[in-house]
């Protein structure tokens, strides 16, 4: 018997029946003896739909109403199950972001989490109730809904669990763990059992999205032990958890990929000295970050130059 908190990706709950799926689940976890909450994402393709309606409007729409639309793609799924759940005769109750008191700074769009006020949670959770938790929002210190960055339900369950005490903070997802690479691109990628909040850390940041990286900060900061799994299956996942002596230490963990960067070479550069400060010295003052640089050299002190830039901001880097 234990406090757990389960996340629901947007695949697990992206249609009534798999919302069925995760009320069984739910309803088996609480029937053995445990203490549940839930933090949900919205279905599939829900948060970029809504972005795609609010684009049409402006191509910068409002970022307060932006948050105000995006938080309604968690505030559906989670009204959706509590309903399914209620309908299975299980004492279920689902709340916003705002009302389970998700304080976050006014950083619209991409806000932090400052505190979590767990006493009302804690007071349905001894009535046996099970709270369901849209997840991916909260709100500032002046009541404006406000949403965590893409991907951030993941820490809203991760700053729930810690907030509650939770003993842990299982992630259903559409794989069945963290893998050495993603197993939706590399099918000889493997499964990890155990991995540290470091090496987690270092991949969220270079582009595994199965956990937002502040998830991963939050986890570590305040240990609580996080399990990733499917929610298809009841095979065991991954136990991201503080680094132990137990753990294999491989020279390379693994391999991730980000899809949202361009590839700019520059052939047949002169090989002298300050010739890269030149280039990069004006691309820097634009505020374009240049992550990787690879110097091939030719014949006749030539050299081709190749960096990575974000795609967003290829064209800018081309012009300059
Ligand atoms: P959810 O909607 O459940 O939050 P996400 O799409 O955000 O799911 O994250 C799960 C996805 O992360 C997987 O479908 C997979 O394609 C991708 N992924 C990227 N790198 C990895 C990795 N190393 N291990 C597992 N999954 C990964
Ligand atoms: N629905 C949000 C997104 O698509 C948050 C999440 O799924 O974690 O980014
Ligand atoms: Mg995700």
């Amino acid at each position: 018997m234990g406090l757990i908190v389960q996340k629901y990706g947007g695949t697990s709950v992206s249609d009534l029946e798999r919302i069925q799926n995760v009320a069984k689940r739910v309803a088996k976890t609480f029937d053995q003896g445990n203490d549940v909450v839930v933090i949900l994402s919205a279905m599939a393709g829900v948060t970029d739909s809504l972005i795609d309606m609010a684009q049409e409007i402006a191509e910068s729409p409002d970022k307060r109403e932006l948050d105000v639309l995006l938080a309604t793609g968690e505030q559906t799924t989670a009204a959706l199950l509590a309903m399914t759940l209620k309908q299975m005769n299980y004492p279920a109750l689902s709340m916003l972001g705002h009302q389970a008191k998700v304080v976050t700074d006014c950083a619209f769009g991409d806000a932090r989490i400052i505190e979590i006020g767990a006493e009302y949670i804690m007071k349905l959770i001894e009535k046996r109730n099970i709270v369901v938790v849209a997840g991916f929002q909260g709100s500032d210190v002046s009541g404006n809904i406000t949403t965590l960055g893409r991907g951030g339900s993941d820490t809203s369950a991760v700053a729930i669990a810690s907030a509650i005490k939770a003993d842990i903070c299982e992630i259903y997802t559409d794989v069945d763990g963290i893998y050495t690479a993603d197993p939706n691109i590399c099918d000889k990628a493997k499964k990890i059992d155990r991995i540290s909040y470091d090496e987690m850390l270092n991949m969220a940041s270079l582009g595994a999205k199965v956990l937002q990286i502040r998830s991963v900060g939050f986890a570590k900061k305040y240990n609580v032990p996080v399990h990733v799994r499917s929610s298809f299956s009841e095979e065991e996942g991954t136990m991201v958890v503080s680094e132990d002596a137990g753990m294999e230490s491989l020279v390379v963990s693994a391999v991730t990929h980000d899809k949202d960067q361009a590839r700019i070479t520059l052939r047949k550069v002169q090989d002298r000295p300050g010739i890269a400060a030149n280039i990069f010295a004006p691309i820097s003052e634009a505020g374009i970050v240049v992550d990787m640089i690879i110097q091939n050299t030719r014949a006749e002190g030539q050299t081709d130059l190749t960096f990575t830039v974000p795609k967003a901001q290829f064209s800018t880097a081309m012009e300059i």
